[in-house]
């Protein structure tokens, strides 16, 4: 096994597969898998159960206090689930209720400068993949290898709307559509880490390639950083 440990950023838009790639190459690499956008779902669904109005200040510096996240390996999904104070909420967290907010959760600026701070905690040894909107540009700027996937707007819609009907049969693809357009906007579009594509990153277009063919493409980025 090669001694030398990178960091591997992989931001991009919603629903463009980014965490199925993140998972399999951290999975071929034995690197830690971190998905952020959980994190901001779980503090989202803390900020709705306990009626925390986001647009307050105050609130929300006292509602991050109470707020722990945690990160734990199931060997039997072989997926690592996100605990919120102690709680397994890899599952609720993605209900279309808080993927409706989650955008406006992680706009606000003290939101995003405590799920940063945990974040560059994780990649202190290296070792990681990453995935996320401002993974390249804000949290690791230095990473290794960055790599920026986009893939056509309804490949993506379909591809989210298959997920979310298998646990929710009453969904529509309108929905989801209207989903998926909205957070691409507001992530977009905010004042604090906007999703942009680092300078230094490789555009990876997946609307016509498998699953097979991307984690081939960028393993192969991956090890020709891991040879230099
Ligand atoms: O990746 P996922 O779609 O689960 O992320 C949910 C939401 O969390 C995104 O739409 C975005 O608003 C936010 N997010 C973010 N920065 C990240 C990861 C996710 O703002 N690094």
């Amino acid at each position: 096994m090669n001694p030398k440990k990178i960091i591997i950023t992989i931001d991009g838009f919603t629903s463009c597969g980014k965490s199925t790639l993140a998972q399999d190459l951290a999975r071929e690499l034995n690197y830690l898998y971190i998905d952020s956008g959980a994190m901001y779902r779980a503090i989202t669904l803390y900020f709705l159960r306990n009626h925390i109005d986001w647009t307050k200040s105050g609130a929300v510096k006292t509602a991050l206090k109470n707020i722990e996240l945690e990160f734990t390996f199931n060997p039997e999904t072989r997926r690592s689930e996100i605990f919120l104070n102690g709680e397994n909420v890899e599952y609720v967290i993605r209900d279309l209720v808080v993927a409706e907010k989650v955008s406006e959760v992680a706009a606000v600026k003290a939101v995003r400068t405590f799920a940063v701070a945990q974040q560059r905690k994780m990649g202190k040894q290296k070792g990681i993949v990453m995935d996320g909107r401002d993974i390249g540009t804000v949290v690791f700027p230095k990473a290794e290898l960055k790599i920026f996937m986009t893939a056509d707007i309804m490949v993506r819609v379909e591809r989210r709307f298959k997920e979310m009907f298998a646990r929710n049969p009453n969904i529509t693809i309108e929905e989801v559509k209207a989903n998926v357009e909205m957070r691409d906007y507001i992530d977009s579009h905010r004042d604090v880490s906007p999703l942009r594509m680092a300078s230094d990153a490789i555009e990876l277009d997946n609307s016509n390639m498998t699953k097979e063919d991307q984690l081939q493409f960028a393993l192969d980025l991956a090890r020709k950083k891991l040879r230099a």
